[in-house]
């Protein structure tokens, strides 16, 4: 896929009261933008891979109210040679988190102070055009990114509907997640294992895709990240987790693709055990939240615009669940729903209705 930016965009920061800081070239992380597109693509036309040809661009959208150059959101369309074109929004927040590296400078400069709150607008401005390439001189390399197909099986999303029950809101430009009520059992047998420390596993399945067209994803097993380190309040996944799960999907013989990851936090062995049980409930740390080292790990380890997250926050009124996954270039928490093999259907779980997400005021809230 070749990707094509025709402008160029810049953050403008603001002080609370309106006064101007001053303007910052946006440098951004594109990739979550283009994987959008790359995936609303495979959603939207019976095919597996993007093909070497296709060709994906962004283009500002106007500021509805103040108009060009200010940015109301950013179009990615993709173009794919003899199969169509897909375009997709990603909202003005995707630059959320490079607001942290713009107000930098201004803080260094001493007119903000550091955790100071501040507004920001986006402004695009075309780029010079490319100068025209001479045909005589051909260039000496030519990138070309290779997608690996995606293993997509046939599937009755219908037939998956009928066994199942939503937890969680659901958002319709979702793509439906079946979670087994295996996988499910067996994440909070770990949690209530884990001893007051984060734990971890992958999840993996399969990708359908009914004959309506529709995908959908169906987490079959739980990989447990035995080599991934946990300690209270963070886990890392390293080299040997790979391994041993790569192995373990062989040993199974399923074609299972890793579809996501799991992991607790224990907030009941956060809280400070001095408090009251009142005081405790209302603490921060008992509700779920996905913090900006979970956006990191999702973001470096499960960039495709279908994989998830399963949160599982240790409370000390139970286990609440909350799932996380990419919507129009951000991480957003999301409904799922529980599969049961036998048609006997008996979710007894506590799905969590708003979660924080890359905010870690919540984990300084209460300290130890
Ligand atoms: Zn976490």
């Amino acid at each position: 896929m070749t990707t094509r930016q025709p402008h160029r965009y810049v953050m403008e920061l603001f002080k609370r009261n309106g006064a101007a800081l001053g303007q910052v070239p946006v440098v951004a992380d594109w990739e979550p933008a283009w994987e959008t597109a790359r995936f609303a693509a495979l959603r939207r036309f019976p095919i597996a891979t993007i093909g070497p040809g296709a060709v994906a661009e962004l283009r500002p959208v106007w500021h509805t109210d103040l108009g060009a150059p200010f940015v109301g959101a950013v179009e990615v369309a993709l173009q794919l040679p003899g199969v169509g074109e897909v375009s997709c929004q990603v909202p003005t927040t995707y630059f959320k988190s490079f607001a942290g590296a713009a107000s930098a400078p201004f803080v260094g400069k001493g007119l903000l102070k550091s955790g100071e709150y501040f507004n920001y607008r986006i402004a695009a401005f075309a780029n010079p055009p490319e100068p025209p390439m001479n045909p005589q001189r051909k260039p000496r390399f030519q990138i070309e990114e290779v997608s690996e197909p995606l293993p997509i099986r046939a599937a009755s999303l219908n037939d998956f509907n009928k066994r199942s029950s939503a937890v969680g809101e659901q958002n319709e430009s979702d793509i439906r997640v079946f979670v087994s009520k295996q996988v499910v059992a067996e994440t909070e047998q770990l949690a209530r294992a884990a001893g007051g420390l984060e734990t971890a596993s992958i999840l993996v399945g399969h990708v359908h895709r009914d004959p309506g067209g529709e995908l959908f994803l169906e987490v079959t097993a739980q990989i447990h990240a035995r080599y991934a380190e946990a300690t209270a309040t963070k886990v890392s996944f390293g080299p040997e987790t790979w391994d041993a799960v790569s192995h373990a999907l062989a040993l199974r013989g399923k074609n299972e693709q890793w579809l996501g990851w799991w992991h607790l936090h224990p907030s009941s062995a956060w809280c400070n055990p001095k408090c009251a049980p009142e005081e405790r409930a209302k603490c921060p740390l008992q509700r779920s939240f996905f913090s900006s080292d979970d956006c990191d790990v999702h973001r470096t380890v499960f960039p495709k615009a279908f994989q998830v997250a399963l949160l599982i926050t240790s409370t000390d009124a139970g286990l609440r669940h909350a799932m996380f996954s990419w919507r129009n270039g951000l991480i957003v928490q999301r409904g799922f729903h529980i599969l049961a093999t036998n048609g006997e259907l008996n979710p007894a779980l506590v799905p969590d209705a708003t979660a924080t997400i890359g905010d870690d005021q919540d984990e300084k809230a209460c300290s130890r």
